[in-house]
């Protein structure tokens, strides 16, 4: 037995399911999930002293690979000065005019812990904005676990078949709609019948939790338009996206400007940080300058701004994000010409530094649709063969993969070459 399987065994007494996240726990892909003990650069070590070249990255947040010694340092020098305060830090205003400088739409931003926190605080706030009840999400997108939000979901809650959760009351249900993503007639459609009762539409610009889908040209910019026709607050929910697949996020990748956004993962910088914010008219309406309440005993704690500035910080130098999307796409294309070598119907979907892999004859993934038509079971062939190499890529096929600076060609010819493998054994 492993001592990964030993773990895992001893986990599930416990703790539900052996794991604080669900798709932590492989049921999808089958087997034990790798008890980590170590994380350096573009690799992570398991409790069995096994490396894997890491295409997980905490799910994002290590843009600039595991470990980062300036990062590390930053946190340790805070260490020095206490864990929390509940009181207010320049490091606080640091990190509002950092994010308000790189992201497009900022005016004001408030920290909380998780993108949970940012994208329930964000959906209040465009209720409490505009007076209005019902919000719009799209099949697939996971904007995290609050209730209106676990409706038609996606990752975990996809992933296990139950997009939407048992304990969330149908009278929050019913305030959610859920449109086709991609699909700007249907949303086009749904306004004009609706429209004066939506308080927003929340959308992943890039839907990284149904694997990985970029938006269709005119889909993010007709979002823009019937948002302004209607009344509507626009919601980016940029926790996937922000800081990866440009440093202004998605919407400066894609040059659409959102009323609200959302952030987590690499604005922590690995710590447990989330922020929402966005235009002032809309962001003065929180307290205690408006009457919409948000709070948070840990927002803005001070450790994980030390992480979270210190990212941002060094994700900011010239060239850093063509670096990430050109190791991306050489990784991507690599598989490619080995999957089509191999005679394996393969296709892959990128956005900067995140990327899909789909066992599927399509040409292009487009829709939710597209998604659930691709081969779950031969992914999760692929998933073990790599894992088995040493390769580790997000335990399901509906979860995107991320790749780090810290990932170069020693990393790119070790995954090559466990595909190329991969795809002869399936
Ligand atoms: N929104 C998006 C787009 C996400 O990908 C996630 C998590 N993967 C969340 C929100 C929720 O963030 P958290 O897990 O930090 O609560």
């Amino acid at each position: 037995m492993s001592r990964s399987e030993t773990l895992f065994a001893s986990a599930q007494k416990h703790i539900p399911g052996g794991v604080n996240s669900p798709v932590r726990a492989f049921r999808s892909v089958g087997g034990t999930p790798l008890f980590i003990k170590h994380a350096e650069g573009a690799y992570i070590v398991d409790e069995d002293d096994k490396r894997y070249v890491d295409y997980v990255g905490s799910w994002g947040p290590m843009i600039l690979g595991h470990s980062h010694p300036d990062v590390l340092d930053a946190v340790r020098r805070q260490l020095d000065h206490g864990l929390s305060y509940g009181a207010p830090t320049a490091m606080e205003t640091e990190m509002a005019e950092l994010v308000c400088s790189m992201v497009p739409s900022m005016d004001m931003v408030r920290m909380v812990s998780s993108g949970t926190e940012a994208t329930m605080s964000a959906i209040r706030l465009a209720r409490g904005y505009t007076g209005r009840d019902t919000i719009i999400k799209f099949e697939g997108c996971y904007h995290g676990h609050s209730d209106s939000l676990l409706v038609k979901a996606g990752s975990g809650a996809l992933t296990f078949g139950v997009p939407s959760s048992p304990g969330v009351p149908a009278a929050f249900a019913q305030h959610t709609l859920t449109l086709p993503y991609n699909d700007i007639a249907a949303v086009r459609e749904s306004l004009s019948r609706v429209g004066k009762d939506i308080a927003c539409i929340i959308v992943e610009p890039v839907a990284g939790n149904m694997n990985c889908v970029p938006p269709v040209p005119g889909f993010l910019e007709g979002l823009r338009e019937v948002c302004d026709e209607h009344g509507v607050v626009l919601i980016f929910d940029e926790v996937m996206t922000g800081f990866r697949v440009s440093l202004g996020g998605a919407q400066a990748y894609y040059g659409v400007t959102p009323d609200l956004s959302t952030f987590g993962k690499i604005v922590g910088g690995g710590m447990p940080v989330g922020a929402f914010g966005g235009k002032q008219h809309i962001m003065e309406c929180i307290s205690p300058l408006g009457p919409v309440y948000q709070a948070g005993t840990l927002s803005g704690n001070p450790l994980a701004m030390a992480a979270g500035l210190t990212t941002l910080k060094l994700i900011s130098r010239p060239g850093f994000h063509d670096e990430l999307t050109s190791y991306t796409s050489r990784m991507l294309q690599g598989l490619q010409d080995r999957a089509d070598a191999a005679g394996v119907p393969f296709v892959t979907t990128q956005a900067g530094g995140m990327f899909g892999l789909y066992f599927s004859g399509a040409d292009n993934i487009l829709t939710f649709e597209d998604v659930m038509a691709s081969d779950a079971e031969r992914f999760a062939r692929f998933f073990h063969s790599m894992l088995e190499q040493g390769v580790y890529f997000a335990p399901s096929a509906f979860e995107a993969g991320f790749a780090s600076i810290a990932h170069g060609d020693t990393e790119l010819q070790l995954t090559l070459d466990a595909a190329e493998r991969a795809f002869a054994s399936l």
